[in-house]
């Protein structure tokens, strides 16, 4: 039986990149995964492929609206949808090439196969070439999540359809009913509405995105609803039933009444579960909250020693940042060393036009804290930059807190905004004041000069251009 230092289950953003520091700090690592190719729900299903059709068809929107404007003249721009996946799918795997590329640069030993504990320390792989087991001092689970849904709905993945089959549509929907106003839902329903589908967004809560300062939420809603997409807010959708050509999706709006909507196709977007199906966790002795994720203390590690929990199967928010830095954070904790995470400092973005992005404290989270806070706001359509580029959508607000000074939340939406968080996030990190920000220099024109114009706001109601 081969015996290894480390053994990850999962080559997710969490797993790929918790083997590869295993694997520089020494250990003899092996990496598990059921799938043929490696890199995830992220690299094959998400964060990439997302991505790449949100910039495919914001070409296209951008060719059928905005290049006239610019003095572009173009005719017959068509959508292409079967080269527009292709592409997709060509990125999806030179992406996933590269992971398989660094786990030989790291010699990292990859199985392909089901990972389950046998026990403690044993694991059994399994494919259709039978079954491997291996020896493991320390194990780290880090199997992902899988898409929700409700009791009420099945997911026959041709009409009701998640995330995975949105991103392999072989037309453009007529319309396409969206459940859920979260983030799935908003960057896929942007990629089809801009393609030309009706869109409809079903949401439970009284904004979208309704885990982001609201500010953002009502924002977006007032861009997206310029492309066309309609928001049905305060909608409990109950139920959807699909025939060969046709979908209904039941809801109960806010006055209680039952209404009913009718597309062609229905995105069920409504978060993601953990996934542990079959990972012989009882063999193991690893308890599951009462959520149905792997219960883990502040070191990553389970109930039982050695063996640890990583990404969107623990607590805490769902993407691939947040699980990469835990994939680092528990390798160097098994090589003892006394590594840190910023949970509050894990920037969320949504990758809409606009962009929407975000780092620590919402203003709803400050004044149920009760702590006492200086807000600085500044417009897009103040930057010279935005005018340039046509996008004078959105702000930038800035959280200070009103003695000290020190930034504790930056919600922006507006142009490049995913990039232009960093900065943000380098601040705090550092525990950068407004007044600190404001004073660098920030090179003109850019986006990144609204974020100092928001700190100036911030810090003494003294923005230059508003
Ligand atoms: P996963 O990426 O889910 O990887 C888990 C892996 O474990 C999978 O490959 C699975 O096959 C494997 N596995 C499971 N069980 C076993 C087993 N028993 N044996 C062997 N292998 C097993 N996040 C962002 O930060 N930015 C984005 O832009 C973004 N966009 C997204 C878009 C979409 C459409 C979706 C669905 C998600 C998106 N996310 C995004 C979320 C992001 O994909 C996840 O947070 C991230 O992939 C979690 O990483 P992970 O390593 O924990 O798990
Ligand atoms: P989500 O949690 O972002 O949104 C789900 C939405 O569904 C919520 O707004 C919720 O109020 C609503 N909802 C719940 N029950 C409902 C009901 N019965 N009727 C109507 N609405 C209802 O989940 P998601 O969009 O599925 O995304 C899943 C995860 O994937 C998220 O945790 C997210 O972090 C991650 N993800 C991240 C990115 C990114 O970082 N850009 C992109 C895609 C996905």
């Amino acid at each position: 039986m081969e015996k290894f230092d480390v053994t990850v289950i999962g080559s997710g953003p969490g797993g790929y990149v918790a083997a590869i520091r295993c694997a520089q700090l020494g250990f003899k690592t092996a990496l598990i995964e059921r799938y043929s190719t490696l890199g995830g729900t992220c690299l094959n299903v998400g964060c990439i492929p997302s991505k790449a059709l949100l910039d495919s068809s914001e070409h296209f929107h951008n060719a059928t609206h905005t290049f006239a404007t610019h003095g572009i003249d173009v005719k017959e721009v068509k959508v292409n949808l079967a080269q527009m996946i292709k592409r997709k799918s060509e990125v999806v795997k030179q992406t996933c090439d590269g992971i398989n590329f660094l786990m030989k640069k790291n010699k990292i030993t990859v199985f392909n196969g089901h990972g389950s504990f046998a026990s403690k320390n044993t694991i059994s792989i399994k494919n259709d070439k039978g079954e491997t087991i291996i020896e493991s001092d320390k194990t780290i689970i880090a199997t992902g999540s899988k898409p929700l849904s409700l009791p009420s709905i099945t997911i026959d993945k041709k009409r009701i359809i998640t995330s995975t089959e949105a991103l392999e549509l072989k037309e453009v929907p007529k319309h396409l009913i969206l459940v859920g106003g979260g983030v799935i839902g908003l960057e896929l329903g942007s990629v089809y509405a801009r393609l030309g589908s009706k869109v409809s967004v079903l949401e439970y809560a009284d904004g979208i995105i309704p885990t982001m300062d609201k500010a953002l939420g009502k924002e977006l809603q007032k861009s997206l609803s310029k492309i066309g997409i309609a928001f049905y807010l305060n909608h409990k959708v109950t139920g959807a039933t699909a025939t060969a050509k046709e979908v209904t999706v039941t809801a109960e709006n806010k006055e209680g009444q039952a209404v009913e909507f009718k597309g062609d196709y229905c995105l069920v977007a409504l978060g993601r579960k953990p996934y542990t199906d079959n990972l012989g966790l009882d063999k193991a002795g690893v308890k599951l909250d009462a959520k149905g994720k792997v219960e883990v203390d502040e070191h990553l590690q389970t109930n039982v020693a050695g063996i640890y929990a990583i990404g969107d199967v623990v607590r805490g928010a769902m993407l691939a940042h947040k699980a990469e830095e835990e994939g680092t954070f528990v390798a160097e904790v098994i090589a003892g060393q006394k590594p840190h995470i910023n949970y509050n400092l894990i920037p969320g973005v949504v990758y809409t036009w606009p962009e929407v992005a975000s780092v620590g404290y919402t203003e709803e989270q400050l004044k149920e804290k009760g702590i006492k806070y200086k807000a600085g706001n500044f417009p897009f359509k103040a930057s010279g930059r935005a005018r340039a580029s046509m996008d004078t959508d959105g702000f930038v607000k800035v959280l200070a807190d009103a003695i000290t000074d020190e930034i504790l939340g930056v919600h922006m939406i507006g142009p490049r905004t995913a990039d232009m968080i960093a900065e943000a996030v380098v601040a705090m990190e550092f525990r950068a004041s407004a007044e600190d920000v404001s004073r660098m220099s920030h090179a003109h024109p850019t986006f990144t000069e609204s974020f100092k114009e928001a700190c100036l706001d911030a810090t003494a109601k003294r923005a230059i251009h508003i």
